[in-house]
């Protein structure tokens, strides 16, 4: 048998919608709420502040995101995909120096074009001791 008592319907009372937390306490629906409920709950990860700032632009902090996870779609990357193996990966080549397929690293701290723009970033940001590689950057 059903619980009746969520039945009393009030004509003159406007409908609303509820929502019964994971603490079982009913609230009235928000999706800020209900996201909290769903969502697998972590421990803050190292370089979230680096990522995720009350100023970020979203597209800038979703590329950041991608940058420190490795998720960037770099031709070292791409090539692993070819299951195929019809195409000629010996033709992709770094936009910024034409030398060698990118990567990540290659991207931000070997290529010598990138490289130099690092240099000029970071010493102007005043993060002169931070070394060449994503791990002493996003880990400040
Ligand atoms: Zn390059």
């Amino acid at each position: 048998m059903q619980n009746v008592q969520h039945l009393n319907l009030d004509p003159m009372r406007k409908d609303q919608i509820s929502w019964r937390t994971r603490q079982g306490v009913d609230t009235v629906f928000a999706t800020s709420t209900a996201w909290e409920d769903i969502r697998m709950i972590q421990d803050d990860v190292p370089w979230a502040n680096v990522v995720w700032f009350p100023q970020a632009i979203p597209r800038h902090a979703f590329l950041m995101w991608l940058i420190v996870n490795r998720k960037l779609k770099t031709q070292d990357i791409m090539s692993r995909w070819n299951s195929m193996g019809n195409a000629n990966f010996n033709l992709m080549c770094c936009s910024l120096c034409t030398i060698g397929p990118d990567s990540h690293e290659h991207l931000f701290f070997e290529c010598a074009y990138a490289s130099s723009v690092w240099e000029g970033v970071r010493d102007r940001a005043g993060m002169a001791a931070i070394q060449h590689n994503w791990n002493d950057i996003v880990t400040l």
